[in-house]
């Protein structure tokens, strides 16, 4: 069986079938939203993300069709008129276009694709978005920028984009306001669900706009989806198979514990890092080491990129390609859960026998 190292889709965690077909022998597939059923699930979800992610009772936690729906309800819900956008690459950048398309005045502050920041600074936003890991580009921003962020400009919400480093970030959430992904990724599940984690300043933020006569939007907005998470329900009829296998999922991370998943995680990026750090043809291309991505390792390959990719190939290895622009050199690879330390091992032999 072939291995996918692609960042995501990625590779499935190991139980993701077993629960989803377990959902469809339940009848989930055809079940109300309204029923007594989902609402148990849906409680059970929560209740495991928390214990997986330490949570606290003071953020709550909302179910998207993506992340890419959170970049736009984000907008909706906590801008009046200003944002701020840290852009590094191609995801980061994407949040910042919502903003502008949304008629806000969005503002970037860039950084080169493989670099990142570091030095937290006074902004002008009413938020500042953030993305941790910049999965188009293999950068990892360092914990204290993002609470730097928060320290130095108190009043504005800062969101957070862990869609490729969450489960692997061990966030404070005292010291962010929003963090948001979706389970494609680190939670190796099919697409179709973005998970939005808000503190209570921002439903204070969305209800204050309302009041003043804004747009939040309609039955994603924060109001109505608190009203409903009240109750373990959702405002639409959700995509409940993916509420169901979350929990479920989270629930075999918690028994197998976090620590361990991220100790494993920490290994099989050294091993990865180290090996492309000694190869004579591929490098590392993200230089700088307080930037390096534990969860999106990103190989320089250049001339040698479709020659690598033959070469892994042949070994049972799919590796990610590069992000857009980078496509014609670089390789990207995953380090989730569902990667275990083995197909690491198996991966970075085969880059040295290259
Ligand atoms: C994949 C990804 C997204 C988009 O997620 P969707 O589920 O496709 O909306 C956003 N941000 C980052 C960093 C990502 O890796």
């Amino acid at each position: 069986m072939t291995v996918n190292f692609s960042p995501g889709p990625s590779q499935l965690y190991f139980t993701t079938e077993d629960h989803t077909r377990a959902a469809f022998r339940q009848g989930i597939p055809s079940l109300s939203h309204r029923s007594k059923m989902f609402e148990q699930f849906y409680q059970h979800t929560q209740e495991q993300l928390r214990a997986l992610l330490s949570i606290p009772t003071s953020h709550h936690i909302f179910f998207t069709a993506s992340a890419t729906e959170i970049w736009e309800r984000i907008v909706q819900n906590l801008v009046a008129e200003k944002s701020t956008h840290f852009v590094n690459g191609a995801f980061s950048e994407k949040f910042f276009k919502a903003g502008l398309q949304l008629n806000k005045d969005a503002k970037s502050i860039t950084a080169e694709d493989g670099d990142g920041f570091s030095e937290p600074i006074k902004v002008d936003g009413e938020i500042i978005g953030i993305t941790h890991n910049e999965t188009s580009t293999g950068v990892s921003l360092p914990l204290d920028f993002i609470y730097g962020m928060k320290e130095l400009n108190p009043s504005a919400l800062v969101c957070v984009d862990a869609v490729s480093s969450i489960p692997f970030v061990d966030f404070d959430y005292n010291k962010i306001d929003s963090v948001y992904f979706s389970v494609q990724k680190g939670f190796g599940m099919p697409p179709g669900l973005g998970v939005w984690i808000v503190n209570e300043k921002c439903i204070a933020k969305s209800e204050q706009l309302l009041a003043k006569g804004h747009s939040i939007g309609t039955y994603h907005s924060l109001p109505s989806y608190l009203a409903n998470g009240k109750k373990n329900q959702t405002p639409e009829t959700p995509n409940s198979v993916a509420i169901y296998v979350l929990g479920k999922i989270a629930e075999d991370m918690n028994r197998r514990g976090i620590n361990a998943i991220r100790k494993e995680t920490l290994y099989k990026s050294t091993i990865l890092y180290q090996a492309l750090q000694s190869h004579e043809k591929i490098n590392a291309f993200v230089g700088k080491k307080e930037y390096q991505s534990s969860t999106v390792v990103i190989a320089d390959c250049g001339e040698h990129t479709n020659s690598v990719i033959h070469h892994l190939n042949n070994k049972g290895i799919d590796p990610g390609e590069g992000y857009g622009k980078h496509k014609n050199y670089q390789l990207r690879f995953a380090n989730f859960p569902a990667h275990s330390k083995e197909q690491f091992e198996q991966l970075v032999d085969s880059l040295n026998s290259f």
